[in-house]
């Protein structure tokens, strides 16, 4: 993923809002004025469908060609870009002292004159500052200014000797940037401020925070990310007041002066991410994903998981997917070039889920020219089939739930092991699966938020409030169907265990007081119905089967008797040595999967970790029963069914006039770590689509093979045959 955040998370941790006190407090920092929600709702964010970043380096001015970049962003139709002003360095005529004007600069104001002629040519200019780090004089003015490490000493940039790190919780932010803010919006009135790391580097030990860390909580910085340290807990509450309380201070200060115009933090993401999404949701007026490509194990819907993480609390609001065009690695190789079909599935994917758009470029002297093309031939597509890009809403009827409590004071420093892990699993199957899903926050669970699902997915979230437990109580109780996995609901939203789980009764089972694993060897035999001599629905697809694989790791249960139990654990045994490899006899596991009705809903809980171990082993009957569960549970005929070979990631959207589904094909054996070579087709794909009720349609097209597609009309659904698709196809459905 993003350098960026890997930065951030490398240094700073996770965090997330919460405020001090009683659980019944917990789930918020002040929440946004009504007003003001109200207002980013409004003005120009939705317009913008395509986006391009140009971000100078220092020496750009009077060294790049503007003119050439002004007819590649009118080629590609682009409609808003966000362009380096100041901040680490000023590339326009700053005022302010200490402002650091780039040395290039001269009499020359690049960015205005650049942001002029974006203008012109109808674009939204977003001006991009950079908080993170200063030059020697501010250190040697303001040495305060400067974030400390833990050991007392002030940190020196890591890559660059002549910067130091500045504390984003200090003056530097709220006096020094404010002014480079308001400077920046007086004088040039762009569409918003967009502020690279603004959020910090990390813990930071100075004279400033150390003081109004004490204001706050009359105690000491924590030395510590254990959740379970009462100064760490309230640390994690401070932090995400005080940057909220910059963002107000940044907003409010550039709505004085152009009440057209917002600060937008980079900032947003899933369970990991720092700051909390529910409240970003409230102030954001639109927000970019800085997620600009892959690195590592990284599958590519990533991209679009980052769409989905995003709108949960977004809503309907515009949120683009920044792109690296280059190599995005620890190894920052930043004026790199990314392969073309790594760029063009990358981009894609975040479009199927709803991102818009958006390429950066560091360096405006481009050294390596080969990405143009891609990002040419993509935006122009684009830009034709705008209409069917517009998204209304998705009509994806499964949720799977994230939960940024849990992965800070449940997960700690374990928290991709222990609770991402489980939603990557679980995304996995759903993509498998094809399945079309949303993300669902879990600070969202209220009604209004939810009543678009079916089913709910709680991949492991193990910590949740007595009141999102009735949420989800209540969503049963309407006809809504759950599927939860092992220490689901065991932990309060503190991350303190409870004795029982809060959803027992949903559940169908009570705490056996035990976590148990790893477990090596386990598995879950499958049990026929004892009237029917048949296998429950959740096993379809096993009937030559007698047992699977367990998870890793399992809760120990005792069942209530309300449910059906077609898994039954078979223990660890000996893995070796080899002769020793067998079942003894009388010995009996607990049950490996509950299935009941709850009122007009189902339930499926299963006490083993089966969708974290599914992201280690990706085993085939994990991924099979993981789509049972969801199948069974949502008991009703999904929106799309796509059938054909290979690895689609899909998805069902509505726009003013139309339908569309957007197949993207990732069957690569590039899928999981890129950069992909090359695109490989897949063959034949049976496409059916239901309408929504009271619309028909009039013409079934394929945008990405640029034809009508044939297709039958029966009882409200449509059906289709997709011959074969490279990186893409979308199915368009006008309706009458
Ligand atoms: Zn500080």
């Amino acid at each position: 993923m993003s350098s960026r955040r890997d930065f951030i998370r490398q240094t700073a941790g996770m965090t997330i809002a919460c405020a001090t006190g009683t659980a019944a407090s917990l789930l918020g920092t002040p929440s946004t004025p009504a007003s003001q929600a109200a207002n980013s709702e409004a003005g120009w964010y939705d317009r913008p469908m395509r986006w391009a970043q140009i971000a100078f380096t220092e020496d750009d001015p009077g060294n790049y060609d503007p003119k050439f970049w002004l007819d590649y962003l009118k080629r590609l139709h682009v409609d808003a870009v966000t362009l380096s002003a100041g901040g680490v360095v000023a590339f326009y005529p700053t005022q302010i002292p200490m402002h650091y004007r780039s040395k290039w600069l001269g009499d020359r104001d690049s960015f205005g004159d650049l942001a002029k002629s974006c203008r012109a040519l109808g674009m939204n200019v977003v001006a991009r500052t950079d908080a993170h780090a200063c030059h020697q004089d501010v250190y040697d003015a303001h040495p305060d200014w400067i974030a400390v490490d833990e050991h007392g000493n002030k940190r020196k940039h890591p890559s660059d000797a002549d910067y130091w790190i500045t504390c984003a919780l200090g003056p530097y932010n709220f006096e020094f940037m404010t002014l480079v803010t308001e400077e920046i919006v007086t004088k040039y009135m762009p569409d918003g401020i967009f502020t690279n790391r603004w959020a910090g580097s990390g813990m930071c030990y100075c004279e400033h925070c150390v003081e109004n860390f004490h204001d706050f909580s009359r105690m000491d910085l924590p030395r510590t990310r254990d959740p379970h340290d009462p100064a760490r807990r309230q640390y994690v509450v401070w932090h995400q007041t005080r940057l909220f309380e910059l963002w107000r201070l940044w907003n409010d200060g550039i709505r004085k002066i152009n009440p057209n115009a917002s600060y937008i933090a980079n900032a947003g993401g899933g369970a990991l991410s720092e700051l909390d999404m529910k409240t970003i949701g409230e102030l954001a007026p639109t927000l970019f994903a800085d997620r600009q490509g892959r690195s590592g194990l990284t599958p590519l819907w990533a991209a679009g998981k980052n769409g989905k993480e995003y709108r949960a609390t977004m809503g309907k609001k515009a949120i683009a997917a920044i792109t690296s065009v280059g190599v995005e690695d620890r190894n920052r190789w930043k004026d790199s070039v990314q392969s073309d079909a790594e760029i063009r599935l990358w981009m894609t994917d975040g479009m199927a889920q709803g991102l818009r758009p958006w390429f950066t470029k560091f360096n405006a002297k481009v050294i390596d020219k080969r990405w143009m093309p891609t990002v040419e031939e993509i935006y122009k597509w684009h830009f034709a089939n705008e209409a069917y890009l517009r998204n209304d809403r998705p009509l994806a009827r499964i949720g799977l739930v994230y939960s940024q409590q849990t992965a800070v004071f449940y997960g700690g420093e374990s928290a991709q092991a222990k609770v991402e892990d489980a939603a990557l699993g679980f995304y996995q199957a759903l993509v498998e699966a094809r399945i079309p899903f949303e993300m669902v926050h879990d600070r969202l669970l209220d009604r209004d938020h939810i009543s678009q699902f079916k089913t709910l997915i709680l991949p492991n979230i193990a910590a949740l409030s007595t009141e999102q437990c009735a949420q989800v109580q209540q969503f049963v109780e309407r006809g809504g169907s759950v599927v939860a996995t092992f220490e689901t609901s065991l932990f309060d939203e503190w991350g303190t265990r409870r004795t029982d789980f809060a959803l027992a009764s949903m559940f169908g089972v009570h705490y056996g007081g035990k976590t148990e694993g790893p477990m090596l060897n386990s598995y879950l035999s499958l049990n026929k119905d004892p009237d029917t001599g048949k296998y429950h629905p959740l096993l379809d697809g096993f009937e030559d089967s007698v047992r699977i694989i367990n998870g890793a790791n399992q809760v120990t249960v005792l069942p209530d008797g309300t449910g059906a139990y077609p898994l039954q654990v078979v223990p660890s045994y000996p893995d070796l040595p080899m002769e020793e490899v067998f079942v003894r006899e009388g010995t009996h596991g607990q049950v490996g999967a509950v299935v009941r009705q709850a009122g007009k809903g189902r339930v499926v809980y299963l006490p083993g970790d089966i969708d974290r171990t599914f992201w280690e082993t990706l085993n085939f009957d994990q991924s099979k029963l993981l789509r049972n569960a969801v199948v069974w549970a949502t008991d009703e005929a999904a929106p799309l069914t796509v059938e054909g070979p290979g690895v689609l990631d899909v998805s069902i959207w509505t726009q003013k006039h139309s339908m569309t589904a957007h197949l993207v094909n990732l069957t690569n054996p590039m899928m999981m770590k890129g950069p992909v070579r090359e695109l490989i087709p897949v063959g034949k794909q049976d496409v059916s689509i239901t309408l929504p009720p009271d619309k028909h349609a009039k013409r079934v097209h394929l945008l990405v093979a640029g034809r009508d597609a044939k297709y039958t009309s029966q009882g409200g659904v449509i059906r289709l045959e997709v011959p074969s698709i490279l990186a893409h196809e979308v199915v368009a459905i006008d309706f009458a």
